[in-house]
């Protein structure tokens, strides 16, 4: 048997691809419910995810999966609604024409901003379209320098600066322009006219969950119960201990693969990763009305929170009961943050005022409901030389034949985070236990 810790996205592809090898496999999941960072809330109509989840036009494996599991008609895609918050009015900058209406930067300085994003390299003459196709070329150079050097001081200043904040707040400075570079590449293709189209599952993400879970059946599944410990006496997996209120229990394995992040590796045999995380607070607001027409907003006034998502101008509030939902979320890069000492009610309550503070015909009676949820590591720092600190899938080498990870830390989940990226990793791992097995039913050839 194969035990697999963890009950996110990674674990549930890492089993589901392992059944399909023909392997036993038993998940462990540490919390009551499944889907890790993809739970959901119920709403009046259909869940929502208590982080704010879509997918990018680039990210295939997640579709492929659906489609395995008949859920291709549950895919949806729409196109998004970014907006810059400036000096008290909200910017649409998402189509060509809002773009070009943008007035905090120049004509200049926004067609520097284009040729980058559409991989355009403008410090060379003639520009060149292959500059920025090695994106490890650009792993040790720090994300300013490289916007400085390929846009100009005030697209860095204007533009970036408050996106940086709020993603990476006081670690900007450490991020690499490789990181940059690997997001520009990760977003799908964008229409001039009518912008970026991001996919989304009727239902939620729950539901891709849900159909995992059922393709590897729930029999093979447990809730509710922590792995804490993996023998690997002799340089090899050999059983896993897991606790569940009733108790802990023993159970001989033949592989194990850690789907969680890296300090539950650790904690499990001792293999230390280098990556820091940032975690997050993140709020879900249920209200009777819109505030503006943009889905993404991005914030350059002072606000107490990083980002405001109305979800419902991008999946209609007919799917909730009609009810409008947002979300406010703010990321943590030391647990010493003011915000991260806040409770639950306090962050509500300072993030009401800020919603307020943005939009002056906000009433806090508006809002039918909150619900706050908090994690300590839900994204990593891209810093400097991150690739050379990702985890490998196979830990043969490092730790114990036998031992595999697919959690956050792995290779799949750069330039950035995704649920894509986690069943990748998922697939990953499965795929080398499968070669594993393979290579010792193999005769040796003479
Ligand atoms: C704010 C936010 C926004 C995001 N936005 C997007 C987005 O727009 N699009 C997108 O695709 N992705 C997004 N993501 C990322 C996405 O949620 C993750 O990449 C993905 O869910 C990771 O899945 P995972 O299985 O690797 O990890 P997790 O979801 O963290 O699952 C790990 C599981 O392991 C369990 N566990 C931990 N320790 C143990 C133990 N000892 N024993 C048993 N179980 C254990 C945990 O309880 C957890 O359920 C976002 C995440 C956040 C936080």
């Amino acid at each position: 048997m194969i035990g697999i810790v963890g009950g996110g996205v990674a674990g549930l592809a890492a089993a589901y691809r392992l059944q399909e090898r023909g392997h036993d496999v038993h998940v462990f999941e540490a919390n009551e419910e499944m889907g890790g960072l993809a739970a959901v809330y119920e709403t009046a109509g259909d869940p929502i995810e208590k982080f704010y989840h879509h997918l990018s036009g680039a990210e295939e494996t997640i579709v492929d999966l659906a489609e395995e599991l008949g859920l291709s008609d549950r895919v949806e895609w729409r196109y998004k609604t970014d907006a810059y918050y400036v000096d008290g009015v909200v910017h649409p900058l998402e189509k060509l024409w809002e773009i070009a209406a943008y007035p905090h930067l120049s004509l200049y300085d926004k067609f520097r901003l284009g040729m980058l994003t559409m991989e355009v390299d403008c410090t060379t003459f003639p520009p060149s379209t292959d500059s920025y196709d090695d994106i490890e070329a650009y792993e040790d150079v720090p994300v300013e320098q490289f916007l400085r050097e390929h846009t100009t001081d005030q697209v860095y200043e204007r533009f970036w600066v408050p996106l940086l904040d709020a993603k990476f707040g006081s670690r900007k400075e450490d991020v690499s322009a490789a990181w940059l570079l690997g997001r520009v590449k990760f977003r799908g293709e964008r229409d001039l006219l009518r912008g970026e189209q991001l996919g989304y599952f009727r239902g939620s993400f729950a539901v891709l969950i849900d159909a995992l879970l059922d393709a590897v059946g729930r029999e093979n599944v447990t809730t509710g119960t922590r792995v804490t410990g993996v023998d690997t006496t002799g340089g090899t997996v050999r059983a896993l201990t897991a606790e569940t209120e009733n108790g802990s229990a023993t159970y001989e394995v033949d592989s194990v693969v850690v789907a969680a992040m890296p300090n539950v590796l650790e904690d499990l045999t001792g293999y230390a990763c280098d990556i820091d995380f940032q975690g997050t607070v993140c709020s879900v607001w249920s209200m009777d009305r819109s505030l503006s027409d943009a889905y993404w907003l991005n914030i350059a006034d002072e606000a107490p929170f990083g980002v405001l998502i109305e979800h419902t101008n991008f999946v209609p509030p007919e799917r909730y009961g009609g009810e409008h939902l947002y979300y406010t979320a703010s990321y943590v890069q030391d647990p010493a943050e003011e915000l991260w000492q806040l409770s639950n009610a306090e962050v509500e309550d300072a993030w009401r005022d800020g919603i307020a503070d943005l939009f002056p015909d906000f009433s806090r009676d508006d809002v039918n409901w909150v619900r706050t949820a908090r994690k300590p590591r839900t994204a990593p720092v891209y810093e400097r030389g991150y690739l050379d600190m990702v985890i490998p899938y196979d830990l043969a080498d490092e730790v114990a034949d036998g031992l595999y990870y697919a959690g956050m830390a792995s290779e799949a989940q750069y330039p950035e985070r995704s649920l894509n990226g986690g069943i990748v990793a998922g697939f990953e791992a499965a795929d080398r236990i499968a070669e594993k097995g393979m290579r010792r039913e193999r005769p040796p050839q003479r």
